[in-house]
Protein backbone atom coordinates (compact mmCIF):
# COMPACT_ATOMS: atom_id res chain seq x y z
CA UNK A 1 0.00 0.00 0.00
CA UNK A 2 1.40 3.12 -1.17
CA UNK A 3 0.56 6.58 1.44
CA UNK A 4 0.58 10.15 0.43
CA UNK A 5 3.67 12.27 1.63
CA UNK A 6 2.04 13.96 4.29
CA UNK A 7 1.47 10.35 6.12
CA UNK A 8 4.98 9.15 5.01
CA UNK A 9 6.59 12.21 6.90
CA UNK A 10 4.20 11.76 10.04
CA UNK A 11 6.01 8.04 10.00
CA UNK A 12 9.46 9.63 9.84
CA UNK A 13 8.31 12.15 12.43
CA UNK A 14 7.77 9.65 15.30
CA UNK A 15 10.66 7.76 14.68
CA UNK A 16 13.01 11.49 15.49
CA UNK A 17 13.75 12.20 11.97
CA UNK A 18 14.36 15.88 10.97
CA UNK A 19 10.96 17.04 8.38
CA UNK A 20 9.94 20.46 8.34
CA UNK A 21 6.66 21.24 9.08
CA UNK A 22 4.13 21.25 7.18
CA UNK A 23 0.21 21.54 6.66
CA UNK A 24 -2.56 19.56 4.83
CA UNK A 25 -4.84 21.92 2.62
CA UNK A 26 -7.76 21.05 0.51
CA UNK A 27 -8.67 24.45 -1.06
CA UNK A 28 -6.86 27.75 -2.02
CA UNK A 29 -8.97 29.52 1.11
CA UNK A 30 -7.23 26.73 3.24
CA UNK A 31 -3.47 27.14 1.25
CA UNK A 32 -3.81 31.13 1.87
CA UNK A 33 -4.55 30.69 5.62
CA UNK A 34 -1.62 27.75 5.92
CA UNK A 35 0.85 30.10 3.91
CA UNK A 36 0.18 32.72 6.32
CA UNK A 37 1.53 30.79 9.40
CA UNK A 38 4.56 29.98 7.80
CA UNK A 39 5.43 33.68 6.68
CA UNK A 40 4.20 34.87 10.07
CA UNK A 41 6.79 32.10 11.35
CA UNK A 42 9.05 34.64 9.62
CA UNK A 43 9.72 32.17 6.09
CA UNK A 44 10.25 34.27 3.46
CA UNK A 45 9.03 31.22 1.38
CA UNK A 46 6.62 28.34 1.08
CA UNK A 47 6.48 25.31 -1.23
CA UNK A 48 3.20 24.18 -2.36
CA UNK A 49 3.06 20.60 -3.81
CA UNK A 50 0.50 17.79 -4.90
CA UNK A 51 -0.15 14.87 -3.00
CA UNK A 52 -0.65 12.15 -5.73
CA UNK A 53 0.68 8.90 -5.10
CA UNK A 54 2.93 9.41 -7.74
CA UNK A 55 6.61 10.65 -8.43
CA UNK A 56 8.14 13.21 -10.13
CA UNK A 57 5.60 15.84 -9.58
CA UNK A 58 8.14 18.51 -9.83
CA UNK A 59 8.68 17.40 -12.91
CA UNK A 60 5.15 17.60 -13.98
CA UNK A 61 4.55 21.32 -12.47
CA UNK A 62 3.18 19.96 -9.02
CA UNK A 63 6.02 21.26 -6.49
CA UNK A 64 5.49 25.75 -6.74
CA UNK A 65 7.33 27.93 -4.44
CA UNK A 66 5.36 31.41 -3.39
CA UNK A 67 6.60 34.32 -1.74
CA UNK A 68 2.94 35.87 -0.14
CA UNK A 69 -0.17 34.24 0.84
CA UNK A 70 -1.85 35.46 -2.06
CA UNK A 71 0.77 34.07 -4.28
CA UNK A 72 0.31 30.84 -2.56
CA UNK A 73 -3.38 30.37 -2.98
CA UNK A 74 -2.72 31.76 -6.52
CA UNK A 75 -0.46 28.48 -6.92
CA UNK A 76 -2.25 26.12 -4.87
CA UNK A 77 -5.55 26.26 -7.09
CA UNK A 78 -3.75 25.64 -10.40
CA UNK A 79 -2.30 22.98 -8.55
CA UNK A 80 -5.55 21.63 -7.40
CA UNK A 81 -7.31 19.77 -9.53
CA UNK A 82 -4.20 19.29 -11.91
CA UNK A 83 -3.86 16.59 -13.79
CA UNK A 84 -1.20 14.52 -12.57
CA UNK A 85 0.32 10.55 -14.54
CA UNK A 86 -3.41 10.47 -14.67
CA UNK A 87 -4.21 11.07 -11.32
CA UNK A 88 -6.73 14.34 -10.35
CA UNK A 89 -4.95 16.09 -7.25
CA UNK A 90 -7.15 16.58 -4.52
CA UNK A 91 -4.65 18.10 -1.80
CA UNK A 92 -1.58 19.78 -1.20
CA UNK A 93 0.78 20.30 1.65
CA UNK A 94 2.30 24.08 2.32
CA UNK A 95 5.20 24.19 3.69
CA UNK A 96 7.93 26.33 4.81
CA UNK A 97 10.26 26.75 1.89
CA UNK A 98 14.40 26.01 3.09
CA UNK A 99 17.60 27.52 1.09
CA UNK A 100 18.76 24.05 -0.63
CA UNK A 101 22.37 24.00 -0.75
CA UNK A 102 22.62 20.53 -2.17
CA UNK A 103 20.10 17.41 -2.69
CA UNK A 104 20.77 13.78 -1.74
CA UNK A 105 19.37 10.37 -1.73
CA UNK A 106 18.84 7.94 1.00
CA UNK A 107 16.54 5.18 1.05
CA UNK A 108 15.78 1.80 2.82
CA UNK A 109 14.81 -1.06 0.17
CA UNK A 110 13.94 -5.20 1.08
CA UNK A 111 16.90 -6.89 -0.88
CA UNK A 112 14.55 -10.61 -1.73
CA UNK A 113 18.01 -11.98 -2.78
CA UNK A 114 19.43 -11.73 0.63
CA UNK A 115 16.48 -11.49 2.70
CA UNK A 116 17.70 -8.17 4.23
CA UNK A 117 16.77 -4.47 4.69
CA UNK A 118 19.26 -2.42 2.46
CA UNK A 119 20.02 1.00 2.67
CA UNK A 120 20.99 3.52 -0.61
CA UNK A 121 22.48 6.87 -0.51
CA UNK A 122 23.44 9.17 -3.57
CA UNK A 123 25.07 12.32 -3.64
CA UNK A 124 22.76 12.85 -7.21
CA UNK A 125 19.78 13.50 -5.04
CA UNK A 126 16.36 15.29 -5.96
CA UNK A 127 16.02 13.58 -9.49
CA UNK A 128 14.53 10.26 -9.85
CA UNK A 129 16.53 7.70 -8.31
CA UNK A 130 15.27 4.74 -11.15
CA UNK A 131 17.16 7.66 -13.68
CA UNK A 132 20.44 7.77 -11.68
CA UNK A 133 20.43 3.91 -11.50
CA UNK A 134 20.29 3.82 -15.38
CA UNK A 135 22.50 6.54 -16.10
CA UNK A 136 24.86 6.61 -13.60
CA UNK A 137 24.81 3.34 -11.43
CA UNK A 138 28.02 3.82 -9.62
CA UNK A 139 26.45 6.87 -7.41
CA UNK A 140 24.71 4.70 -5.60
CA UNK A 141 26.16 3.56 -2.54
CA UNK A 142 24.48 0.66 -0.57
CA UNK A 143 24.93 -1.43 2.50
CA UNK A 144 23.05 -4.48 4.30
CA UNK A 145 21.81 -4.33 7.88
CA UNK A 146 22.18 -6.99 10.04
CA UNK A 147 19.13 -9.10 10.17
CA UNK A 148 19.88 -9.42 14.22
CA UNK A 149 21.57 -5.98 15.02
CA UNK A 150 20.41 -3.84 12.59
CA UNK A 151 21.62 -1.14 10.92
CA UNK A 152 24.88 -0.51 12.56
CA UNK A 153 26.36 2.76 13.22
CA UNK A 154 29.58 1.79 11.22
CA UNK A 155 27.93 0.63 8.66
CA UNK A 156 25.69 4.35 8.38
CA UNK A 157 28.30 6.34 8.39
CA UNK A 158 30.05 4.07 6.10
CA UNK A 159 27.25 4.74 3.25
CA UNK A 160 27.35 9.21 4.90
CA UNK A 161 31.00 9.40 3.94
CA UNK A 162 30.52 7.18 0.75
CA UNK A 163 28.56 9.96 -0.93
CA UNK A 164 30.63 13.12 0.52
CA UNK A 165 29.36 13.64 3.70
CA UNK A 166 31.70 14.83 6.55
CA UNK A 167 31.79 16.07 10.32
CA UNK A 168 28.61 17.38 11.70
CA UNK A 169 26.67 16.44 8.74
CA UNK A 170 28.30 12.67 8.80
CA UNK A 171 26.22 12.38 11.99
CA UNK A 172 23.40 13.76 11.25
CA UNK A 173 23.31 11.29 8.06
CA UNK A 174 23.61 8.33 10.60
CA UNK A 175 20.82 9.10 12.79
CA UNK A 176 18.43 9.84 9.70
CA UNK A 177 19.72 6.37 8.22
CA UNK A 178 19.03 4.31 11.43
CA UNK A 179 16.06 6.53 11.39
CA UNK A 180 15.07 5.11 7.87
CA UNK A 181 15.51 1.59 9.36
CA UNK A 182 13.60 2.07 12.15
CA UNK A 183 10.54 3.76 10.14
CA UNK A 184 10.94 0.15 7.75
CA UNK A 185 11.11 -2.36 10.54
CA UNK A 186 8.27 -0.19 13.10
CA UNK A 187 5.65 0.10 9.88
CA UNK A 188 6.73 -3.39 8.28
CA UNK A 189 7.30 -1.18 5.07
CA UNK A 190 8.71 -2.24 1.95
CA UNK A 191 10.25 0.84 0.93
CA UNK A 192 11.88 4.28 2.63
CA UNK A 193 12.89 6.84 0.92
CA UNK A 194 13.74 10.17 1.14
CA UNK A 195 14.29 12.58 -2.20
CA UNK A 196 16.16 14.85 -1.91
CA UNK A 197 17.45 14.63 1.90
CA UNK A 198 18.97 18.49 1.90
CA UNK A 199 21.35 20.41 3.13
CA UNK A 200 19.48 23.80 4.15
CA UNK A 201 21.53 26.27 6.10
CA UNK A 202 19.66 27.67 9.26
CA UNK A 203 20.28 31.07 10.96
CA UNK A 204 21.11 29.72 15.28
CA UNK A 205 20.11 31.73 18.22
CA UNK A 206 23.04 33.70 18.25
CA UNK A 207 23.31 34.61 14.11
CA UNK A 208 26.08 31.92 13.45
CA UNK A 209 24.65 30.30 10.39
CA UNK A 210 24.26 26.58 11.16
CA UNK A 211 24.43 23.51 8.27
CA UNK A 212 21.77 20.85 8.94
CA UNK A 213 20.15 17.45 7.07
CA UNK A 214 16.13 17.85 6.16
CA UNK A 215 13.56 15.17 5.08
CA UNK A 216 12.27 17.63 2.39
CA UNK A 217 10.35 14.63 0.53
CA UNK A 218 9.08 11.28 1.80
CA UNK A 219 8.06 8.27 0.16
CA UNK A 220 6.75 4.76 1.94
CA UNK A 221 5.32 1.53 0.71
CA UNK A 222 3.68 -0.66 3.23
CA UNK A 223 3.69 -4.12 2.83
CA UNK A 224 0.11 -5.35 2.94
CA UNK A 225 0.72 -8.44 4.40
CA UNK A 226 2.08 -6.82 7.54
CA UNK A 227 -1.17 -4.27 7.82
CA UNK A 228 -2.86 -6.67 10.08
CA UNK A 229 -0.27 -6.13 12.53
CA UNK A 230 -0.46 -2.31 12.17
CA UNK A 231 -4.32 -1.54 12.57
CA UNK A 232 -3.64 1.97 13.06
CA UNK A 233 -2.07 2.45 9.34
CA UNK A 234 -5.02 1.38 7.84
CA UNK A 235 -6.77 4.48 8.11
CA UNK A 236 -3.61 6.53 6.33
CA UNK A 237 -5.32 4.16 2.94
CA UNK A 238 -6.10 6.53 0.51
CA UNK A 239 -9.64 5.79 -1.40
CA UNK A 240 -9.46 8.88 -3.59
CA UNK A 241 -6.54 7.13 -5.65
CA UNK A 242 -6.73 3.35 -5.02
CA UNK A 243 -7.89 1.18 -7.71
CA UNK A 244 -11.35 0.45 -8.38
CA UNK A 245 -10.49 -3.20 -9.26
CA UNK A 246 -7.97 -3.60 -6.55
CA UNK A 247 -10.58 -2.17 -3.86
CA UNK A 248 -13.22 -4.45 -4.73
CA UNK A 249 -10.74 -7.60 -4.96
CA UNK A 250 -9.86 -6.68 -1.24
CA UNK A 251 -13.32 -5.85 0.21
CA UNK A 252 -13.80 -9.60 -1.10
CA UNK A 253 -10.65 -10.75 0.58
CA UNK A 254 -9.55 -12.28 -2.85
CA UNK A 255 -5.96 -11.86 -4.61
CA UNK A 256 -6.15 -10.61 -7.89
CA UNK A 257 -4.18 -9.29 -10.25
CA UNK A 258 -4.94 -8.08 -13.85
CA UNK A 259 -3.04 -9.35 -16.34
CA UNK A 260 -3.08 -8.96 -20.32
CA UNK A 261 -4.24 -12.23 -21.95
CA UNK A 262 -7.41 -13.54 -22.33
CA UNK A 263 -8.14 -16.46 -20.19
CA UNK A 264 -9.91 -15.69 -17.01
CA UNK A 265 -8.56 -18.15 -13.83
CA UNK A 266 -10.71 -18.57 -10.87
CA UNK A 267 -8.40 -20.48 -8.25
CA UNK A 268 -8.17 -21.30 -5.00
CA UNK A 269 -4.52 -21.12 -3.14
CA UNK A 270 -1.99 -19.30 -4.72
CA UNK A 271 0.86 -22.08 -5.44
CA UNK A 272 -2.36 -24.09 -7.50
CA UNK A 273 -3.15 -20.63 -9.17
CA UNK A 274 0.75 -20.03 -10.16
CA UNK A 275 -0.10 -23.99 -11.67
CA UNK A 276 -2.68 -23.09 -13.52
CA UNK A 277 -1.76 -20.38 -15.21
CA UNK A 278 1.65 -22.44 -15.90
CA UNK A 279 -0.49 -25.09 -17.74
CA UNK A 280 -2.92 -22.38 -19.48
CA UNK A 281 0.40 -21.22 -21.16
CA UNK A 282 1.51 -24.88 -21.67
CA UNK A 283 -1.83 -25.03 -24.27
CA UNK A 284 -0.87 -22.48 -25.99
CA UNK A 285 -3.35 -19.85 -23.92
CA UNK A 286 -2.63 -16.43 -21.95
CA UNK A 287 -4.06 -15.94 -18.44
CA UNK A 288 -6.31 -12.66 -18.22
CA UNK A 289 -5.37 -12.48 -14.67
CA UNK A 290 -4.25 -14.38 -11.30
CA UNK A 291 -6.75 -14.84 -8.73
CA UNK A 292 -6.70 -16.86 -5.67
CA UNK A 293 -10.24 -16.58 -4.15
CA UNK A 294 -8.48 -18.59 -0.34
CA UNK A 295 -9.37 -20.95 1.22
CA UNK A 296 -13.13 -21.65 2.44
CA UNK A 297 -14.09 -19.60 -0.70
CA UNK A 298 -17.93 -18.81 -0.04
CA UNK A 299 -20.61 -18.48 -2.56
CA UNK A 300 -20.77 -14.76 -2.56
CA UNK A 301 -16.75 -14.72 -2.90
CA UNK A 302 -17.35 -16.73 -6.14
CA UNK A 303 -19.94 -14.39 -7.59
CA UNK A 304 -17.78 -11.52 -6.86
CA UNK A 305 -14.90 -12.94 -8.31
CA UNK A 306 -16.55 -13.64 -11.43
CA UNK A 307 -17.72 -10.07 -11.41
CA UNK A 308 -14.08 -8.63 -11.79
CA UNK A 309 -13.09 -11.56 -14.16
CA UNK A 310 -15.84 -10.31 -16.54
CA UNK A 311 -14.80 -6.33 -16.28
CA UNK A 312 -11.94 -7.47 -18.36
CA UNK A 313 -13.54 -6.96 -21.88
CA UNK A 314 -10.14 -9.32 -22.98
CA UNK A 315 -11.77 -12.48 -21.26
CA UNK A 316 -13.14 -15.00 -23.94
CA UNK A 317 -13.27 -17.97 -21.57
CA UNK A 318 -12.70 -18.90 -18.13
CA UNK A 319 -11.20 -21.56 -16.12
CA UNK A 320 -12.40 -22.62 -12.48
CA UNK A 321 -9.99 -24.75 -10.82
CA UNK A 322 -10.77 -25.88 -7.47
CA UNK A 323 -8.86 -27.95 -5.01
CA UNK A 324 -11.67 -28.73 -2.30
CA UNK A 325 -9.85 -29.08 1.18
CA UNK A 326 -11.31 -26.41 3.80
CA UNK A 327 -13.07 -24.97 0.66
CA UNK A 328 -16.68 -27.08 -0.36
CA UNK A 329 -17.06 -28.10 -3.73
CA UNK A 330 -20.56 -27.79 -3.77
CA UNK A 331 -20.74 -23.79 -2.46
CA UNK A 332 -18.25 -23.37 -5.43
CA UNK A 333 -20.73 -24.68 -7.61
CA UNK A 334 -23.51 -22.95 -6.41
CA UNK A 335 -21.58 -19.70 -6.42
CA UNK A 336 -20.76 -20.13 -10.13
CA UNK A 337 -24.39 -20.81 -11.30
CA UNK A 338 -25.31 -18.10 -9.39
CA UNK A 339 -22.70 -15.96 -10.78
CA UNK A 340 -23.83 -17.32 -14.47
CA UNK A 341 -27.36 -16.35 -13.93
CA UNK A 342 -26.44 -13.00 -13.31
CA UNK A 343 -23.43 -12.26 -15.08
CA UNK A 344 -23.28 -9.20 -17.96
CA UNK A 345 -22.25 -11.31 -20.85
CA UNK A 346 -21.79 -14.60 -22.10
CA UNK A 347 -18.48 -15.99 -21.87
CA UNK A 348 -17.59 -19.86 -21.55
CA UNK A 349 -16.36 -21.44 -19.09
CA UNK A 350 -14.70 -24.97 -18.15
CA UNK A 351 -14.90 -26.03 -14.65
CA UNK A 352 -12.68 -28.45 -12.65
CA UNK A 353 -13.68 -29.13 -8.49
CA UNK A 354 -12.22 -32.25 -6.84
CA UNK A 355 -11.76 -32.83 -2.97
CA UNK A 356 -14.43 -31.99 -0.65
CA UNK A 357 -17.72 -32.40 -1.99
CA UNK A 358 -16.78 -33.04 -5.55
CA UNK A 359 -19.82 -35.22 -6.25
CA UNK A 360 -22.04 -32.86 -5.19
CA UNK A 361 -20.88 -30.05 -7.11
CA UNK A 362 -20.62 -32.43 -10.26
CA UNK A 363 -23.89 -33.07 -9.68
CA UNK A 364 -25.06 -29.10 -9.66
CA UNK A 365 -22.53 -28.69 -12.89
CA UNK A 366 -24.18 -31.02 -14.42
CA UNK A 367 -27.71 -29.83 -13.75
CA UNK A 368 -26.60 -26.19 -14.85
CA UNK A 369 -25.55 -27.79 -18.25
CA UNK A 370 -22.18 -26.35 -17.48
CA UNK A 371 -18.71 -27.67 -19.08
CA UNK A 372 -16.62 -29.80 -16.47
CA UNK A 373 -13.09 -30.96 -17.05
CA UNK A 374 -11.38 -33.88 -14.37
CA UNK A 375 -7.74 -33.09 -14.46
CA UNK A 376 -6.41 -29.90 -14.82
CA UNK A 377 -4.93 -30.43 -18.03
CA UNK A 378 -8.07 -31.11 -19.52
CA UNK A 379 -9.61 -28.08 -18.28
CA UNK A 380 -6.74 -25.87 -19.30
CA UNK A 381 -6.88 -27.44 -22.87
CA UNK A 382 -10.69 -27.15 -23.05
CA UNK A 383 -10.33 -23.51 -21.98
CA UNK A 384 -7.85 -22.61 -24.35
CA UNK A 385 -9.85 -24.07 -26.91
CA UNK A 386 -13.47 -22.43 -26.23
CA UNK A 387 -10.82 -18.84 -26.04
CA UNK A 388 -10.08 -19.77 -29.66
CA UNK A 389 -13.24 -20.34 -30.77
CA UNK A 390 -14.52 -17.21 -29.53
CA UNK A 391 -12.00 -15.11 -30.45
CA UNK A 392 -12.05 -16.60 -34.61
P1 LIG B 1 8.85 14.78 -6.44
O1 LIG B 1 9.24 15.49 -7.70
O2 LIG B 1 7.50 14.14 -6.57
O3 LIG B 1 9.87 13.81 -5.97
O4 LIG B 1 8.68 15.91 -5.30
P2 LIG B 1 9.75 16.56 -4.27
O5 LIG B 1 9.08 16.73 -2.99
O6 LIG B 1 11.00 15.77 -4.26
O7 LIG B 1 10.01 17.99 -4.87
C1 LIG B 1 10.71 18.19 -6.08
C2 LIG B 1 11.73 19.27 -5.90
O8 LIG B 1 11.15 20.46 -5.37
C3 LIG B 1 12.83 18.93 -4.89
O9 LIG B 1 13.87 18.18 -5.45
C4 LIG B 1 13.31 20.31 -4.46
O10 LIG B 1 14.27 20.80 -5.37
C5 LIG B 1 12.03 21.14 -4.56
N1 LIG B 1 11.53 21.34 -3.18
C6 LIG B 1 10.79 20.49 -2.45
N2 LIG B 1 10.60 20.97 -1.21
C7 LIG B 1 11.29 22.15 -1.16
C8 LIG B 1 11.54 23.14 -0.16
O11 LIG B 1 11.09 23.05 0.97
N3 LIG B 1 12.29 24.21 -0.52
C9 LIG B 1 12.81 24.38 -1.76
N4 LIG B 1 13.51 25.45 -2.05
N5 LIG B 1 12.62 23.47 -2.72
C10 LIG B 1 11.87 22.39 -2.43
MN1 LIG C 1 11.19 13.63 -4.45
Amino acid sequence: MKIQEADAKSLLVAQGLPVPTWELARTPAEIKAAAGRFFEAGLARVVIKAQVLVGGRGKAGGVKLAASADEAADVGSRILGMDIKGITVRKVIVAGALDIEKEYYVGAIIDRATRRIVLMASAEGGVEIEEVARQNPGAIHRVSADSELGLLTFQARGLGLAVGLRDTLLSQFVAIAQGLYATMKANDADLVEVNPLAVVTETAADGSRVQKLVCLDAKITLDDSGLARHPGLESLRDNDEEDPTDAQARKLGINFIRLDGSIGCMVNGAGLAMTTMDLVKHYGGEPANFLDVGGGARRETVCGAMELILEDPNVKAILVNIFGGITRGDEVAAGLIEARAAQSREVPMVVRIVGTNAAQAARLLREAHLETATSLDEAAEKAVALARRATR
